[in-house]
């Protein structure tokens, strides 16, 4: 499952969110829509990489290191996707234990690392030195600020969703996050917020963000170059600049997958134009239920709200990181 169509909510959420406080974000994020959302996924996800490859057709399926056993297009075994770099083959779990504490902040840190995890009263300096800095390091920085904008409503977007930072009063199925209700929270922001309510064109939108510059910021934000600037000064500890490089391929990496996966993820979503059913997979995944059984379970949920949430917090952190500039 995808959890671009969630991360993409979030984003779009906050910059509503920050539309009447602060326009001036809003017109930034505006300009610069596709860098924003490619910094609200590949921002923080840095694990989206294929699992297997299909030495037949070439196919490569699965997502962060995780694949079918088999090609589902000619049934053929699918042998495990590496990405190599200066001699070295990495596997995407392996790239996930490098780097998803780095962009995630709060969680996700790996053993020796555990000791640069922050705290959620930590972000609000953490953000307003990365734009700070990125104001500072770029001749035209707006793109790159935009993209650092979308990082920060994925760190947020991530923490209350999966309940790193209480906050969410959300009890949708089985839980708040758990994998039997997320085809019901994509399906959700996908058709009623997304197509209903705000006329997205998720397939325009999510071509489109595949489509952008890797940013280098991405390394600083993530403290994989040199120490430098005031994140630097206020965040001295947990630099790694040696696998600056290495993060630059996977970005990389991470857009041209993206692009393969986008039409799988974009034909799950889809309902059934007759029947109006959706995907047997993602009814299987939720335990047998058809989408309207769904759709009013996060009614009853309260889910909008719980979407509503996410976006005015988004909001709060964009705003607060702008706010010296
Ligand atoms: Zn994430
Ligand atoms: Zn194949």
């Amino acid at each position: 499952m995808s959890g671009i169509i969630g991360h993409l909510t979030y984003a779009i959420l906050g910059r509503q969110a920050v539309l009447e406080k602060a326009p001036q974000i809003a017109q930034l994020i505006d300009e610069h829509l596709d860098s924003y959302l490619a910094g609200a996924y590949f921002g923080a996800d840095i694990m989206t990489l294929p699992g297997g490859r299909c030495i037949v057709c070439g196919g490569e399926y699965g997502y962060g290191g995780n694949h079918p056993d088999r090609c589902p297009e000619d049934h053929i075994p699918l042998h495990p996707y590496t990405l190599t770099f200066d001699g070295v083959s990495y596997r995407p779990q392996i790239i996930h234990r490098m780097f998803y504490g780095r962009s995630h902040l709060l969680f996700g840190w790996q053993r020796e690392q555990a000791k640069f995890r922050l705290e959620w009263s930590q972000l609000p300096d953490y953000f307003e030195a990365v734009v700070a800095d990125t104001f500072n390091f770029y001749r035209r920085p707006e793109r790159r600020v935009a993209y650092v904008m979308g990082w920060i409503s994925h760190v947020i977007g991530d923490a209350l969703i999966k309940s790193i930072q209480p906050g969410l009063d959300l009890y949708l199925l089985n839980g708040t996050y758990t994998s039997q209700n997320r085809p019901i929270q994509d399906l959700f922001s996908f058709h009623h917020f997304g197509r209903t309510e705000c006329q997205i064109d998720w397939a325009n939108l999510m071509f489109n963000l595949t489509e952008t510059p890797v940013e280098s910021v991405q390394a600083h934000f993530m403290r994989l170059t040199q120490p430098c600037g005031q994140l630097a000064e206020k965040f001295p500890e947990g630099w790694l600049p040696q696998h600056k490089q290495l993060l630059y391929v996977v970005m990389g990496e991470n857009r041209r997958y993206q692009k393969i996966r986008t039409p799988r993820l974009l034909q799950q979503l889809e309902l059934d134009p007759i029947t109006q059913s959706c995907d047997s997979e993602l009814s299987r995944i939720t335990g047998g239920l058809v989408f309207e059984e769904m759709m009013r379970m996060a009614e009853a949920a309260k889910f909008r709200q719980t979407l509503t949430y996410i976006g005015e917090s988004v909001g709060k952190f964009l705003f607060s990181s702008y706010s010296k500039q």
